[in-house]
């Protein structure tokens, strides 16, 4: 197959994180006869700079013209102080908008190998943790309007929060649809108690759930999560849950896998095209120095190859390969662990595309 690639390698670390998943990519290609090309776009902080804008509508329109997105991580401290609408995480939400990206997929799994690097007891890990965050991505209070005014001699300001039915029912349904091809289990994750939001999203699911009663559905206020996340993440198959809940809940179970450098994430609309990206930040303690682990982005190119390209069996091959490279001993700084050897980020995608 012949495959077009748009690569935003961002900001901080981004570009040594890319150059790996670029390597394994590439090291697939060669061993299953496909073609990949890349196309450079430029996206975030170094946009701003080249461009003055975190995303010039050119930019946009190469990632639309590509089969499909690969992104590092944009952001950091340079460009903090910009307004609002020109800051480098703008140009992320324009672009999961302008490709509407509406379903954001995180997996949240531990790997043996890591098992000593999550800050749960042994007691609650050894139960298992394998569940996948699916979040709504471009509505919600992110995309709602934001104002600051002056009102009685002070500034008071606000963050609408939206959802229509159809926005739920689309991402509603692909909680339900992952959950089918998982353990079939789904906790929606709200706060109904208080949100009107939450009160239409849960009706819209009870409409859903009578298309899936194969489904054990159950719900779950945010705050509950939060906390269960911790206590029994066991009990977790797919959480389906609203953009904002979604960006915080699926941190924290990044965080209880061991490290967040580890996490990949995959945000599809209605076609084959999506965008992949590790789920961490831009990293700026650590760049330009070879500490980042590489793996988020690695498994972030393998979730493109099953998702959008229709190859299981590569995408396969590259989890495995991260998985021989785990059980070698290497390990990054983030989760290096007694007994391991430490490697830099290169060194870390050498080894899997070796490894492949
Ligand atoms: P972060 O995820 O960049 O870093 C949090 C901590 O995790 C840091 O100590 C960092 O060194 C570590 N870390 C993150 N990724 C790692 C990796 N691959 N290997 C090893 N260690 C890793 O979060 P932050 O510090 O809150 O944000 C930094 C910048 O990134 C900010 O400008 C933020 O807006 C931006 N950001 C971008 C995205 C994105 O591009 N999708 C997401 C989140 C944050």
């Amino acid at each position: 197959m012949n495959k077009h690639i748009a690569l935003i390698r961002g900001d901080g670390i981004g570009p040594e994180i890319v150059a790996q998943a670029v390597k394994v990519l590439d090291a697939v290609a060669e061993k299953y006869g496909h073609t990949f090309t890349y196309e450079e776009v430029d996206m975030g902080g170094c946009a701003i700079d080249k461009w003055g804008d975190p995303l010039p509508q050119e930019m946009l329109d190469k990632c639309l013209a590509s089969d499909s997105v690969l992104l590092g991580a944009v952001g950091g401290p340079k460009w903090e102080g910009l307004p609002g609408p020109q800051r480098p995480e703008k140009g992320l939400l324009r672009l999961r908008s302008g490709m509407g990206l509406y379903s954001n997929l995180r997996p949240a799994k531990l790997w043996p190998q890591l098992a000593a690097a999550s800050p749960l007891k042994p007691s609650i890990v050894e139960k298992g943790i394998d569940f996948m965050v699916v979040r709504e991505l471009i509505s919600g209070v992110y995309f709602g309007e934001h104002k600051t005014v002056e009102q009685d001699g002070e500034k008071v300001a606000t963050d609408e929060m939206y959802y229509a039915e159809h926005e739920i029912e689309r991402i509603g349904r692909i909680g339900f649809e992952t959950a089918m091809k998982r353990r079939k289990k789904l906790t929606c994750v709200d706060k109904a108690n208080v949100l009107d939001t939450s009160r239409l999203w849960r009706s819209v699911m009870h409409r859903l759930q009578a298309e899936y009663p194969e489904v054990e559905y159950s719900e779950m206020f945010v705050d509950n999560a939060a906390m269960q996340i911790v206590k029994d993440p066991s009990q977790f198959d797919v959480i389906v849950t609203e953009n904002m809940f979604g960006d915080i809940l699926s941190d924290e179970a990044s965080m209880i896998t061991g490290s967040i450098g580890m996490i990949p994430s995959s945000s599809l609309g209605d076609g084959t095209r999506g965008m992949y990206e590790p789920i961490h930040g831009s990293a700026p303690d650590i760049a330009g120095q070879d500490k980042a682990n590489p793996i988020g982005t690695i498994l972030s190119a393998a979730m493109m190859l099953k998702y959008s390209f229709g190859m299981d069996a590569e995408a396969q091959n590259i989890e495995d390969a991260v998985t021989k490279a785990l059980d070698s001993g290497l390990r990054t700084a983030d989760m290096m662990a007694e007994g391991c050897t430490l490697c830099g980020c290169e060194a870390m995608g050498d080894a899997v595309a070796a490894l492949l």
